[in-house]
C-alpha cells in the first residue's frame, strides 16, 4: 500500500484484441508514477460503441490478457465486463469496484487518450467522474490542447495525461500483420503470440 495508507487501484480498460506490450508498458508506467497498488485489466464484453470490424470473441480476449499479465504480481484481470450481460458501460464497472473497495480507496480508470477524447458521449459521464480520476496514455509530442478543446472543464480536471513510450505498438496493426503473414514476435508477449497461432486468430479480413 501506498505510504499515506489510501489503497490506490488502477482499472486498465480496453477492448485488448489483442493486448500488445503498448497496454503492459501503460500499466506499468502508471502504476509506478502513481504509486498504485494493483492494476485490474477490464477487457470489455459487448463494446458501448460501434466498432468497424466484428471483435474476437470476449473469452480469447480474456486468456490472451490472463497470460500477458501473469509475470508481473503487480497485475491481475478482471471478467466483469466480459460476464455481463448487454453493453459493458464504464460507470457500471467502476461503481462495482467502488463497492469492492470502498469509498477510501483511490480509482483510476487508465485507457487510450483517443478513447477518453469521446468520454462526454459515455453513458452517466457526470456521475462517473465523481467516482474516480482517469489516466490518459497518449504517444510522447500527443497534442493535449485535445483534451482541453473536446472536453469541459470539470471533466478535464479529472484527467491526467501520461506519455509511454512504444505506445505506437497497436492492436489494429497486429491484426493487420497476422492477416499479412508478418511477425508480430517483439509487439506483445510469446505467450500471446503462441495463443494467437494456436487459435488461428486473426486470419479473416475485418
Ligand atoms: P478504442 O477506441 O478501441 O481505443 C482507442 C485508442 O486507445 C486506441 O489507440 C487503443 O489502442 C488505445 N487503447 C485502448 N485501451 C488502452 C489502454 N488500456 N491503454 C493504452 N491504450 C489503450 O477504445 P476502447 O478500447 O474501445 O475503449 C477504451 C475503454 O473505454 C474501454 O474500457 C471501454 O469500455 C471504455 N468505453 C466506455 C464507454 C461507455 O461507458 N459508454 C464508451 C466507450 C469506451 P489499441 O487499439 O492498440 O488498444
Amino acid at each position: 500500500m501506498s505510504e499515506n495508507q489510501q489503497l490506490r487501484i488502477g482499472i486498465m480498460g480496453g477492448t485488448f484484441d489483442p493486448i500488445h506490450f503498448g497496454h503492459l508498458i501503460t500499466a506499468e508506467e502508471v502504476r509506478v508514477q502513481f504509486e498504485l497498488d494493483q492494476v485490474i485489466f477490464v477487457p470489455c464484453g459487448v463494446p458501448p460503441h460501434k466498432k468497424k470490424y466484428d471483435l474476437t470473441d470476449a473469452r480469447h480476449r480474456h486468456l490472451m490478457v490472463e497470460l500477458a499479465v501473469a509475470d508481473n504480481p503487480h497485475f491481475t484481470t478482471s471478467r466483469m465486463e466480459i460476464d455481463r450481460d448487454g453493453p459493458a458501460y464504464t460507470i457500471d464497472t467502476m461503481r462495482t469496484f467502488r463497492e469492492r473497495f470502498g469509498d477510501a480507496c483511490q480509482l483510476y480508470f487508465i485507457t487510450g487518450a483517443d478513447a477518453i477524447l469521446e468520454m462526454l458521449t459515455w453513458r452517466d459521464n457526470e456521475s462517473l467522474i465523481e467516482l474516480c480520476r482517469f489516466v490518459a496514455a497518449t504517444r510522447p509530442g500527443y497534442e493535449l490542447s485535445e483534451l482541453d478543446r473536446r472536453l469541459g472543464p470539470r471533466h478535464r480536471a479529472r484527467i491526467d495525461p501520461v506519455s509511454v513510450p512504444g505506445i505506437e505498438i497497436s492492436s489494429t496493426d497486429i491484426r493487420r500483420r497476422v492477416r499479412q503473414g508478418k511477425p508480430i514476435q517483439y509487439l506483445t508477449p510469446s505467450a500471446t503470440v503462441s495463443y494467437i497461432r494456436k487459435h488461428a486468430l486473426y486470419q479473416q479480413p475485418e
